[in-house]
């Protein structure tokens, strides 16, 4: 029979502690929608889980200036409604909670637990990784601040060190930014995605860009900002004339592979297709975001 101690600490620095301690042996558990299925499935055996959801600090979600301060046990359901009026959010964060259709799940899961998972077909990823999020992280050193581009190292692999937990996730507020999320998945319900892209446009002069920030997921082992991309969109004026190459060179850019779903020249044609349909979506010449 398996079993295991849950630990409920009442500050970080008892959770991170008893993390320390414990090693590999311990796990922090958050929403648990994705640690519980494994425990069941016994893929998993920690002998000791360590709840963060009763520690002081960890459940603000505040929208101050030009940023969104996320405690890491937010549930998703808190941050989509936080949202509500935020034309660029709603058009990248707000799209990829949408495809998380189950009620029960979004009143779960924790923005937390989303990004300390690192799956590589999280629908979350690429526009966090677009708006230019960061993550605060807790350990038995202290406190260190990472862009999520550098937490997220492959699949299902972070920076999180020993004893470390992710404390707060912080989404900026793109001043006068526009966005855009396309995804293709697997057409049975709840079927995996084969492409996401995701991408965050500030207009410039002369109908240009003056910052472009595009991300494809679901396409390798981690998701993937798209320079190339960013470069042919931030030269063309105005910027639309640039859709059709930077859509191309996204498509040869993104390190798509070949799995089980998809091989990589299909990830590649439907990549191209999507990115084309975001950048007209987000330029103002049709497409549907
Ligand atoms: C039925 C089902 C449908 C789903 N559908 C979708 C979908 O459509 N799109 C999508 O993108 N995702 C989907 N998911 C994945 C879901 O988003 C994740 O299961 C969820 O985000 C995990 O969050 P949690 O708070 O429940 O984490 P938990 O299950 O509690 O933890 C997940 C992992 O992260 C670690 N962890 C959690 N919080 C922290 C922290 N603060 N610091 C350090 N480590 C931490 C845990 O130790 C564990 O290893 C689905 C999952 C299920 C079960």
């Amino acid at each position: 029979m398996y079993g295991f101690d849950y630990h409920a600490p009442q500050s970080l620095s008892e959770a991170t502690a008893l993390l320390a301690q414990h090693g590999a042996a311990a796990k922090p558990l958050a929403g648990g929608t994705d640690l519980i299925l494994h425990l069941k499935e016994r893929r998993l055996k920690p002998r000791h889980l360590v709840d963060l959801k009763r520690i002081p600090g960890l459940d603000h979600l505040t929208a101050e200036g030009s940023e969104l301060r996320v405690g890491a046990v937010v549930p998703l359901r808190a941050l989509e409604r936080a949202i509500a009026g935020d034309e660029l959010l709603q058009a990248t964060v707000g799209a990829g909670l949408r495809q998380m259709k189950s009620p029960t799940l979004r009143n779960r899961a924790t923005l937390g637990g989303v990004l300390a998972n690192a799956d590589v077909t999280a629908d979350l990823l690429p526009p966090l990784l677009a708006l230019g999020t960061t993550v605060a992280l807790h350990g038995p050193g202290g406190d260190r601040v990472l862009p999520l581009d550098e937490f997220l190292l492959g699949a299902s692999r972070t920076a999180l060190g020993a004893g470390e937990i992710l404390r707060e996730v912080t989404i900026p507020r793109v001043a006068g930014g526009r966005g855009f999320f396309q995804r293709l998945g697997l057409k049975r319900v709840g079927g995996p995605p084969l492409v996401i892209v995701a991408g965050v446009l500030v207009p410039g002069p002369e109908g240009g860009v003056a910052r472009a920030s595009l991300v494809a997921g679901a396409v390798g082992p981690r998701p993937a900002r798209l320079p190339q991309v960013e470069q042919i969109l931030l030269a063309a004026r105005p910027a639309v004339s640039g859709i059709e190459q930077a859509a191309a060179a996204g498509a040869g850019e993104a390190g798509a592979v070949s799995d089980l779903w998809a091989t990589k020249e299909y990830r590649q044609e439907i990549l191209e297709v999507l990115l084309r349909r975001g950048l007209q979506a987000a330029l103002g010449t049709g497409g549907d975001r």
